[in-house]
């Protein structure tokens, strides 16, 4: 066969997972060549918070990782997660970085409410984040920038080769079905690669791919926070040589706006608990402060089957002066992965240019955002009731989150589900092979990171990055480790 050139690892994708497997394949002896198909390294992991969830009691934490993987992620795979993750870090600290641990606010907003399930209270509600010039460790955000900036530092100084413009296009196997090469396309030019080791996939999930998300989880999403480059191009490679899929149907999706001329939704984030979430009927539908907010695709994924309609999407946010008033009704992503709107802190600007709708009454509310007057009146009034009353029968928000809507003016916001993250792709064991669809690993074809995530459905944020990190190294361990072929 004719190569164009010869590397012992190649690693396909260089967000978190890539640039972590791309060092240790190094550090571990082996010749490395990084791909990345975006011009810009740092992927998905660039725009995200970088969080990592602090474990308090690991063999807890593994049962409680094994609930809410819904016994789908094999218990040996969920300990070397939890175990090796203890060792984040100390590897970091290698790497010239340092882990700072992150604080969350007062709970007004559903964010990483932990579920009421045996082990939760094994993992710490605060975080580790890289420290570094993005963001605070009071503030969501940044910390993914921070890992990233360290992980180039450190593929840079190893003089490890990148070649951005670079996605790869098809795996190449030998006779017994083992990974010795792939196809490429640099900068629109064919490229054959021999990896002598093995072939590390890090190339991320399918959050950028439409046609997938309705495919395979199965509902129409506003774009995408992630990366564009996250088409679900690794997918197409590993079913042409036989791999397995696992978590197919796993998605994280949050709340979001949709503003005029930008391209990338604006997270949706209530600095007050005086607040509820409205259907195009204009009623109540969920615990607006009771779900964690990397679930709240959950709560919109209803279909009417007599409409052919998702009567949640989008659905209303609703509230009243105090809330307006007590600060921004958003966040800002700090990821630059595109031209991301820089909420104002006061959320005068966005009602001056007509983003939020504001009314003297809820009956005149309702009549701008194109809801029942009367229905959205009876569903405020009963809200209200059950603030005084200081319960809520319908769905059932604590008392210390039951604020009332009641102070003109009022005003309303559009939300859409909105895609941080896929968790599908191939299937993977401890030792990050990719394994076929007999169980067995495909010989030389490692993977890392959100392609092929341990976790399924139920995921309650902080948990990606430190997969991409545990895995990534080992990943780039054992390909490293792999007898080179002739
Ligand atoms: C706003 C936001 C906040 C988040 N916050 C957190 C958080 O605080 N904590 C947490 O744990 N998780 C968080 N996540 C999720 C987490 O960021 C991702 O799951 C994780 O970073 C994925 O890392 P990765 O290396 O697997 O993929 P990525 O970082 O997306 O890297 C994959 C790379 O592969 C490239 N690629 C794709 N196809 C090809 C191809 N054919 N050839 C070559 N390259 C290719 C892509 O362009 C990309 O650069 C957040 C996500 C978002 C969007």
């Amino acid at each position: 066969m004719e190569w164009d050139r010869e590397t012992d690892v190649i690693v396909v994708g260089y967000g978190g997972a890539g640039g972590m497997a791309a060092i240790a394949a190094h550090d571990a002896g082996a010749s490395v060549l990084i791909l990345e198909k975006m011009s810009q390294e740092g992927g998905t992991t660039r725009t995200s918070g970088g969080r990592m969830r602090i474990v308090l009691d690991p063999e807890r934490a593994v049962d409680f990782y094994n609930k809410i993987c819904e016994g789908t992620t094999p218990r040996d795979l969920l300990q070397t997660y939890v175990y090796e993750g203890l060792k984040v870090p100390e590897w970091i600290r290698a790497l010239g970085g340092e882990v700072e641990e992150s604080v969350d606010g007062p709970h007004h907003y559903p964010l990483h409410l932990e579920p009421d399930i045996a082990g939760a209270d094994s993992i710490s509600p605060n975080r580790h984040r890289v420290k570094g010039p993005f963001g605070s460790k009071e503030k969501s955000g940044g910390g993914g920038a921070n890992l990233i900036t360290l992980l180039v530092k450190n593929v840079t100084q190893r003089k490890i080769e990148v070649l951005l413009d670079t996605p790869a296009t098809k795996l190449i196997t030998n006779e017994e079905g083992g990974v010795i090469g792939l196809e490429a396309r640099h900068k629109g030019n064919p490229l054959r690669i021999k990896a002598k080791r093995g072939v590390i996939l890090t190339c991320g999930g399918f959050s950028a791919n439409p046609a997938m998300l309705l495919e395979y989880v199965g509902q129409n999403y506003y774009l995408p926070y992630c990366n564009p480059g996250n088409t679900g191009d690794g997918i197409h490679m590993v079913m042409e040589i036989g791999a397995d899929l696992w978590h197919m149907s796993a998605v994280v999706a949050g709340f979001g706006y949709k503003v005029p001329d930008y391209d990338y939704p604006v997270p949706h984030k209530m600095p007050l608990p005086g607040y509820v979430y409205v259907d195009q009927k204009a009623k109540r539908f969920m615990n607006e402060t009771g779900v964690d907010s990397h679930l709240m695709w959950t709560q919109v994924f209803y279909w009417d089957v007599r409409t052919c309609s998702y009567p949640r999407v989008p659905c209303f946010v609703i509230f009243d002066a105090d809330t307006f008033g007590a600060g921004p009704i958003a966040t800002t992503l700090r990821g630059k992965i595109g031209d991301v709107y820089q909420w104002s802190e006061d959320n005068q600007p966005e009602l001056e240019r007509g983003w939020i709708a504001q009314a003297e009454t809820i009956d005149l509310l309702a009549k701008k955002i194109e809801v029942s007057p009367e229905t959205l009146q009876e569903t405020i009034s009963r809200y209200n009731m059950s603030c005084i009353g200081g319960y809520d029968p319908e769905f059932n928000r604590t008392l210390q989150t039951l604020s009332p809507v009641m102070r003109p003016p009022f005003y309303a916001m559009r939300l859409f589900p909105c895609v941080l993250n896929t968790q599908g792709g191939a299937r993977r064991n401890a030792r990050a092979q990719v394994l076929n669809v007999h169980g067995n690993p495909i010989p030389r074809l490692y993977s890392a990171g959100e392609f092929g995530s341990l976790f399924h459905r139920f995921y309650i944020g902080a948990g990606n990055v430190r997969e991409c990190i545990v895995f990534g190294r080992i990943a780039g361990q054992n390909a490293a480790a792999e007898t080179p072929w002739k």
